[in-house]
């Protein structure tokens, strides 16, 4: 017999997916079946559609999501975000991570085994081809095993190319993420070797996703996530987890089969059968009944097996469940510590700045700057002064703005004319440039300086304001 208690430490010493010469040992996973198995599963299907559907859906005619990381172009949720927007992108960010952060240290890796794309892809779509293909863990552990016979080379082949063909279409999605939908769609109707630069990024992107998912598969999760490798600092004893309860598993004497003649309540042994099926379901391959472990996704799939093991044998359910070590070991109730006070301050702060950002976020931006090196000019009357400007108008909707033009607002006497253009048009997500000057009588001009308040105006419409500085001589009071 076995028990938690005994602090036998050496499965630490190892990882599950590495066998003892240092080779890649396969893992089998049994296909779950279960309550949580099945939420999982309705979640990912939704979280699948999102996923495929946000590049091809508009809003306003803004593409819902967009990482156009080449040109600068990111819209989230239909708005568009420019690189003058960068600031909010990195609001956007902490807030993303303060609330991860704050999510792992009260419910723990939840995220993987729910929401993480990685996950959703390895276990609701790549392995359940493969079940389909190869069958449940005893059938694929006897193909792998069997020599390449024609019921292999079969069953491989149209796994791999069911894989292959999951990657391109994921590949091509990803695409349009970058690049844009309507980009994609014109590329595919014009053909790829019209578009030989990106159609190779796309093939680049397909192998990257064949590889992860055929091969490197649980690896992602073990060594290469960041976010996994963080669970030992982000995690305390009373962070909900999927937790083996080895206070009831083990009791005085340890885990031990299942003897049907002997009462298992006055025998002193835990309520764990040593089934082993808890490790066999597991997709990291590891015993959670050994303890929290960074392999641990927090898939669920152990605690679908245990239930369904613990009714036939009929104990109670819940031997492996969402619990805090707290909870297991003194039967403490959830409690709401101070770092998780500390982190919901810090959350609802960063939540309110970024609210507040996106309401006073301007989708017409107007920057009117000196020109480099001069300073100003003194016109032929003596009494005027002129600066010159270059100017930039940023159309962040998706309709056109014509007919532009600027005014001084807080000036009585004084002109602004524009020198390149004699009807301002901006195309829509996109800017204008051009040069323009400013003239003010010497009286409005300070200590050599002032600042004017502009006007950007579309027709009779006033779209935006902008401060500009103007310069003169000092002398003039
Ligand atoms: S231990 Fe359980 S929850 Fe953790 S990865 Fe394995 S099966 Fe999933
Ligand atoms: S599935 Fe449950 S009963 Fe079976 S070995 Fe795992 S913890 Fe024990």
């Amino acid at each position: 017999m076995e028990t938690h208690e005994q602090g036998n430490e050496t499965f630490r010493d190892s990882i599950a997916t590495i066998s003892e010469e240092g080779k890649r040992a396969w893992i089998f996973p049994k296909k779950p079946n279960g309550k949580y198995y099945n939420y999982r599963s309705w979640l990912s299907y939704a979280l699948l559609i999102i996923l495929y559907a946000s590049p091809f859906i508009k809003v306003k005619g803004n593409q819902f999501l967009l990482f156009n990381v080449l040109e600068r172009k990111f819209n989230i949720f239909g708005f568009p975000f420019w690189p003058q927007d960068f600031h909010l992108v990195v609001i956007s960010m902490i807030t993303t991570i303060v609330f991860i952060t704050l999510f792992t240290v009260v419910f723990g890796r939840i995220f993987c085994g729910w929401f993480c794309p990685q996950t959703v892809f390895m276990e609701m779509v790549f392995r359940k081809i493969e079940y389909w293909v190869e069958g449940d863990r005893g059938k694929q552990m006897r193909l792998n095993k069997q020599p390449w016979n024609a019921e292999k080379i079969r069953k491989r082949l149209t796994k791999w190319f069911l894989f292959f063909l999951v990657s391109f279409f994921t590949a091509n999605v990803f695409l349009a993420y970058l690049i844009g939908s309507d980009k994609l769609i014109m590329y595919i109707t014009d053909g790829p070797f019209l578009h030989m630069s990106t159609f190779v990024g796309l093939l680049i992107f397909t192998g990257v996703f064949y590889f992860i998912f055929t091969w490197f598969r649980e690896q992602v999760c073990i060594i290469a996530c960041p976010y996994g490798r963080l669970q030992g600092v982000l995690l305390d004893n009373q962070s909900v987890v999927v937790a083996y309860d080895y206070k009831r598993g083990e009791k005085e004497k340890g885990r031990a089969k299942l003897n049907k003649r002997e009462d298992r309540n006055t025998s002193g042994k835990g309520d764990c059968i040593d089934c082993k099926q808890c490790v066999h379901v597991c997709p990291t391959g590891i015993d959670i009944r050994n303890g929290t472990q960074l392999e641990c996704v927090n898939c669920t799939a152990c605690m679908d097996e245990c239930d369904s093991m613990m009714e036939k044998v009929g104990f109670e359910k819940g031997l492996i469940r969402y619990a805090s070590i707290d909870e297991i070991e003194n039967k403490a109730p959830f409690k709401f510590t101070n770092r998780m006070k500390g982190y919901v301050a810090v959350l609802t702060v960063l939540f309110g700045i970024l609210v507040g950002m996106l309401f006073l976020r301007n989708d017409v931006e107007a920057r009117i700057l000196k020109v480099r090196g001069q300073l100003y000019e003194k016109l032929e009357d003596g009494k005027t002064i002129r600066n010159y400007y270059n100017y930039k108008i940023v159309n962040k909707t998706t309709e056109e703005i014509k007919n532009v033009t600027y005014k001084l607002i807080s000036v009585k006497k004084g002109e602004i004319k524009v020198l390149t253009d004699d009807i301002i048009t901006v195309p829509k997500q996109g800017l204008t440039e051009g040069e323009l000057y400013i003239d003010l009588p010497q009286y409005e001009i300070k200590d050599g300086r002032a600042k004017v308040k502009v006007g950007v105006y579309s027709g009779d419409k006033l779209i935006e304001t902008t401060m500009v500085g103007f310069s003169g001589p000092r002398t003039f009071r």
